[in-house]
């Protein structure tokens, strides 16, 4: 038997709890892993509170991130005692997830755990991390370098938003951080932020072109923000596009596209192949200082996974939660 948070669903609705499994109930997978960390990220906490309809299967363990030591392997890349890391694939929402002692995977899921890293290191970056690392590799990728001006971060003091400020920080690039916490300015000028502003200037419908400013965005918030964000990139500017925070919208005009060559990068983490996961992770591994992630991350165990996932999706926690599960 192993613990494990489980959602249920009845006539009387969602119901989530602490619960012990019978490991024959596992799933399939050729790799079974002794889970040591997971974390919540924004879409656990959307499958816990059932606030949107990530969960496809019921019964489910949510977490979509692990990291763990290999117990058992049938899979030709992995062996008892490996040190792993899962990110996505549909885990905690079509296959039971991170929030539990034990998982069976899919080996092909699988990335090793970097030696940059511990395992609750690694889950204190989670998916959040890994795709803010995604977005800074998009940006690069497609030209941005940081002397072409200034980078905006929005949702900067959440998961995505505090990794993708230090990451692009130590890529040389200038960060300006939109948040709604304005108590958090310490915090986001410590991670490498060089100034901040209040999101509020991006929330509401704005014009379709504004001031040039940005040379590049991270954007996790979406709807108005990404908007105004795209209306405000200066020519040839890159908009990297992960979230939905403020909404699933895109109220906006094409005019930034077609006057001004501004480029929208669509990031998704979820079904991202196993190159792109490696870089992402080599960058992370590479630049992300380990005292910067003690200052984003906080602990909790996996009986207060439900409660501060509804603190999650209220926007309350900065930066990333990680979760002991033992
Ligand atoms: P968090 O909840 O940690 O952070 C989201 C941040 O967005 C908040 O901290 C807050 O930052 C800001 N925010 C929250 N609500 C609003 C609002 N109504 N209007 C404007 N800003 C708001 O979530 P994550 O960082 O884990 O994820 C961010 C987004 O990215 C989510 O939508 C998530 O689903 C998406 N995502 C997508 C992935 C992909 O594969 N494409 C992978 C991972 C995440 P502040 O207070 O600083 O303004």
């Amino acid at each position: 038997m192993f613990s494990a948070v489980q959602i249920d669903k009845s006539d009387a609705g969602q119901s989530v709890a602490l619960t012990q499994i019978d490991e024959a109930s596992l799933p399939e997978g050729d790799v079974t892993v002794d889970v040591q960390y997971s974390t919540l990220n924004y879409k656990d906490g959307l499958a816990i509170t059932g606030k949107s309809p990530v969960v496809r299967k019921f019964p489910m363990v949510p977490g979509i991130d692990i990291a763990g030591t290999v117990r058992e392997s049938s899979h030709g890349d992995w062996k008892a005692g490996d040190a792993v890391v899962l990110n996505g694939w549909g885990v905690g929402e079509t296959h039971w997830g991170g929030l539990a002692q034990v998982a069976r995977l899919k080996g092909d899921w699988l990335v090793p755990l970097p030696s940059a890293f511990t395992p609750r290191q690694a889950m204190a970056i989670g998916t959040a991390g890994y795709t803010a690392a995604l977005c800074v590799d998009a940006l690069v990728d497609a030209g941005l370098t940081p002397d072409q001006g200034e980078v905006l971060v929005t949702g900067a003091t959440g998961g995505v938003g505090s990794v993708a400020v230090a990451l692009l920080k130590a890529a040389g690039f200038r960060v300006v951080a939109s948040t709604g916490k304005t108590t958090e300015n310490d915090y986001l000028t410590q991670l490498g932020a060089e100034s901040m502003i209040d999101r509020a200037e991006l929330a509401a419908p704005g014009k379709p072109l504004q001031k040039e400013r940005w040379a590049g965005v991270i954007d996790s918030v979406g709807s108005h923000t990404l908007a105004n964000a795209c209306a405000q990139t200066r020519y040839g500017g890159l908009v990297a596009a992960c979230g939905l925070a403020q909404g699933a919208d895109f109220p906006a005009t094409v005019m930034p596209f077609i006057l001004r060559g501004v480029r929208l990068l669509g990031v998704d983490s979820v079904m991202a192949p196993k190159a792109p996961r490696l870089k992402a992770w080599q960058r992370l591994a590479r630049d992300l200082d380990p005292s910067k992630l003690e200052v984003i991350a906080t602990e909790i165990g996996l009986s207060e996974a439900p409660a501060a996932a509804a603190d999650l999706l209220d926007g309350k926690i900065r930066g990333r939660v990680v979760v002991d599960v033992n």
